[in-house]
């Protein structure tokens, strides 16, 4: 609960086993007790308190522990319900946040993002933006911004002072300072190619299916962007690859090009251990032969996994194809390829476009734009930068220029909510869970 009075409604429910005035409880404790009603025990629960201004929405926040499961959660619920609290709206507690100027737009919309992040590297960049990169970084070009801004307004206002000339020489430079710092920013929401990690991908076959001729495809393909790394052990080495802009960390190909030489062929229960902490496996049939046991067991371990199904030796008869229901169950990604020929390669790539979607993929380091409304905000911005700049060539007076000016400031300032409008924020918010 949060709000003024949610201590008042708690009141009511909890009967802490060392009872205090809300007064003396400090902020950050936490009271063991029970949720009575009627005079009967409904659970015994946890109670944190958090006090104003040092919460999550900066009011009064408790929250209650209870046991877990629906009947006595939504009991406890009820019971709020009851004593005076109101249902949150989706996203309330961080639109609170928001409102009472905790965290600005961009954190709150992270905060989203991190709930509904789709892989590790996502959260992070959520986590990046929650602590405030995104925002200093949007200063840090409004700031730039401001300083010309004052020197125009003073221009405008006491033409007598003659500062014209210098001034538009700041309004050029700070111009073109933004509009390359805005540029970078928007390249960066696009541009999975700045990319450190590449996605952790796999190649597993029962021996013969033709990993070794799908990784040299791969490997020698003319647009292919390759480097080889050591692994941490003498027996894996990892190498990188980028097509299409698609960033692939191969793992573990020397276990493929190994066991071509060894009798011992990579087993079962190797290819468990490589498909554990892949996030791409690229799963090789034989499809001039019928399926096997061994693809049967190498099928059951992919099915939870992000993966394609590639059906090689394409331009011999076609004894399995992708048509059979026990490949379609394990992905819905299957495609014909001739390692041999290096056929379909293709085809392999656009389905790992499709499967990863790009803007997933970040610098650690770098500032990177992941949401169309910022991307959308910082294009319009950036268009405005265009129009300034135009007009202080066409030798346009500043006060026109002050006008281009002023709406680059409010893309900006849309972003991090300082200037948006209800509208926006109700869709952001509306986005949200409940409880969040
Ligand atoms: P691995 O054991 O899974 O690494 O499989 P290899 O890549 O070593 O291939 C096993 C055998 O199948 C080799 O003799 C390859 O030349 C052959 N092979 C691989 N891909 C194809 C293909 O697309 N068509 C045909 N006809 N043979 C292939």
């Amino acid at each position: 609960m949060s709000g003024e009075n949610c201590f008042n409604v708690l009141d009511k429910i909890f009967i802490p086993k060392n009872k205090q005035d809300i007064e003396n409880i400090k902020g950050y404790t936490i009271k063991y007790g029970n949720i009575v009603e009627n005079g009967e025990i409904i659970d015994e629960v946890l109670v944190s308190y958090f006090k104003s201004p040092k919460s999550y929405t900066t009011e009064n926040m408790c929250e209650i522990n209870s046991h877990g499961g629906n009947v006595i959660v939504k009991k406890i619920l009820e019971m709020c319900l009851k004593n005076g609290a109101e249902l949150a709206e989706p996203g309330e507690f961080t639109k609170r946040a928001f409102i009472n100027g905790r965290i600005d737009l961009l954190q709150a919309e992270s905060v989203i993002d991190i709930i509904n992040a789709k892989s590790e590297r996502e959260a992070k960049t959520g986590i990046k933006q929650l602590e405030g990169f995104l925002s200093e970084k949007i200063a840090e070009i409004k700031k730039e911004i401001m300083d010309v801004m004052v020197n125009i307004e003073v221009v405008i206002d006491y033409p007598e002072y003659d500062v014209e000339d210098v001034t538009n020489k700041q309004v050029e430079d700070m111009l073109i300072s933004v509009q390359d710092k805005l540029e970078k920013l928007e390249k960066s929401f696009d541009n999975g190619k700045i990319i450190k990690e590449g996605i952790k991908t796999v190649i597993v076959g029962r021996p013969n299916a033709g990993k070794s001729s799908l990784l040299n495809a791969i490997l020698k393909e003319d647009r292919a962007i390759v480097t080889e790394f050591e692994g941490t052990t003498r027996d894996t080495i990892e190498e990188f690859v980028t097509i299409n802009g698609i960033p692939l960390k191969l793992v573990d190909t020397a276990g493929i090009r190994k066991a071509k030489d060894e009798v011992e062929k990579i087993g079962i229960e190797k290819t468990k251990e490589m498909t554990k902490e892949a996030e791409l496996v690229i799963a090789i049939f034989d499809s001039s032969e019928e399926l096997t046991k061994e693809d049967m067991e190498i099928l059951d371990l992919i099915k939870d996994k992000k993966t394609i199904i590639v059906l090689n030796k394409s331009d011999l008869p076609s004894k399995t194809n992708e048509n059979d229901v026990r490949l379609k169950k394990a992905s819905e990604s299957i495609i014909n390829i001739s390692a041999l020929n290096k056929k379909g390669i293709e085809g392999l790539y656009d389905e790992i476009s499709k499967l990863f979607n790009l803007n997933e993929i970040n610098l650690d380091h770098e500032i990177v734009i992941t949401n169309l409304r910022h991307k959308n905000l910082i294009n319009k911005a950036n268009e405005n930068v265009k129009k300034a700049k135009e007009a202080l060539k066409q030798k346009m007076p500043l006060d026109i220029i002050a006008i281009f000016i002023k709406d680059i400031l409010e893309d900006l300032g849309t972003i991090t909510g300082e200037i948006a409008t209800d509208d926006i924020i109700d869709e952001i918010f509306s986005k949200f869970c409940l409880g969040k």
